[in-house]
């Protein structure tokens, strides 16, 4: 890993970009693995409750524990924070978010760090797992994972329990080995499209929502196989996902059930990203994108098209190339976007 020639503390101001959480949880990453101490001002400057809210806090004060960080301004609601790592230890840890917060964006502040020591760690994560605004915990399983273990990073993840807004209550385990072999630059590329699977799951609620939601997703996209999911938990909700499944790559795209719209407005509106993501020809879509770039700019680099470039991926690669020694690069492309991670 390169990381830039300094110790000295880097500042940064949330409200650029995008505004959002993402700035605080990647500052957070990329200083406990270089051990860069950052001054973060205007926290989530961008959103309509700005300042951190518990999933923020908790990835905060996840991110103390595991580098032993010397931190000021972690606090409900705090819109300044000073972050300074010590030194990052593996282990068991468990979290509690203590509402519905995402568990996922929480794991995905704490895994370039572990992911990079010589000994595994193993982590428990308790809150939500299906949230609008964040990967859900079918995105994090059967598209980033896939796509970082093409990389060689290995994680076990499990869903536990489910936990939706507002319970929460969820449940995630998750082993993190260390990252051996690293593959060197690589080129993204998806291949044939192989098959195309539908899922829901409908979470004490009635079960009629997931067949309804499927039927639709079946109708518009002509599933090659669609399926019931049962999960465990507390709380109630709904999601449907779409797998497309190519010779090298597997994406993702999902919908939570939302009061007041109707199942089948839910698979409707879900079809239709599936349907503007085919039509293109390329590998990302706007959220793996972004999600993308830290390893690769942890690894040994790497190319990908991307559908849609977000607010969030220009802001994460600008946010990656204030801590790491690396180039990214994002140009259009014949109608789409090539991202470029040089090392
Ligand atoms: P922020 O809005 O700054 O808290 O960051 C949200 C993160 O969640 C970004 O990394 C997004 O790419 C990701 N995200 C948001 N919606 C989805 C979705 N539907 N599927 C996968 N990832 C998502």
């Amino acid at each position: 890993m390169n990381t830039l020639l300094q110790n000295k503390t880097i500042q940064i101001d949330g409200s650029q970009g995008e505004g959002g959480g993402q700035i605080l949880r990647t500052a957070l990453s990329l200083s406990m693995l270089t051990g860069i101490p950052f001054e973060l001002v205007n926290i989530r400057a961008g959103r309509k409750k700005p300042g951190l809210m518990r999933q923020h806090l908790v990835c905060v004060q996840a991110s103390q524990r595991i580098s032993n960080a010397i931190v000021e301004g972690a606090e409900l609601h705090s819109q300044k924070l000073y972050f300074q790592p010590q030194h990052v230890q593996t282990g068991k840890y468990d979290f509690h978010i203590g509402s519905a917060g995402s568990t996922i964006l929480v794991l995905q502040t704490l895994l370039p760090a572990l992911m990079m020591q010589s000994e595994a760690s193993q982590i428990t994560i308790h809150g939500g797992t299906h949230n609008p605004m964040a990967p859900t915990a079918d995105f994090i399983q059967h598209c980033f994972f896939p796509f970082i273990q093409k990389l060689g990073i290995e994680v076990d993840f499990e869903c536990e329990r489910a936990g939706f807004f507002p319970i929460g209550a969820g449940q995630i385990n998750i082993t993190i080995h260390p990252w051996k072999s690293k593959l060197k630059h690589c080129i993204l590329t998806k291949g044939k499209l192989l098959d195309i699977q539908g899922y829901a799951a409908a979470l004490n609620i009635q079960q009629d929502i997931a067949d309804r939601e499927l039927e639709v997703l079946n109708n518009k996209l002509g599933l090659n196989q669609r399926k019931r999911v049962n999960f465990q938990g507390i709380s109630q909700g709904n999601t449907a996902f779409v797998v497309l499944n190519y010779e090298h790559h597997q994406q993702v795209f999902s919908a939570l059930g939302e009061k007041k719209k109707c199942a089948e407005k839910v698979a409707h509106d879900l079809a239709k990203q599936v349907k503007a993501y085919l039509d293109s020809n390329a590998v990302a879509d706007e959220y793996l994108a972004d999600q993308l770039l830290l390893p690769l700019a942890l690894g040994q680099g790497g190319e990908f098209t991307a559908q849609v470039v977000s607010e969030h991926t220009k802001t994460q690669a600008e946010m990656i190339q204030k801590f790491l020694k690396c180039a990214i690069q994002i140009e259009p492309f014949n109608g789409i976007f090539k991202l470029k991670v040089i090392t």
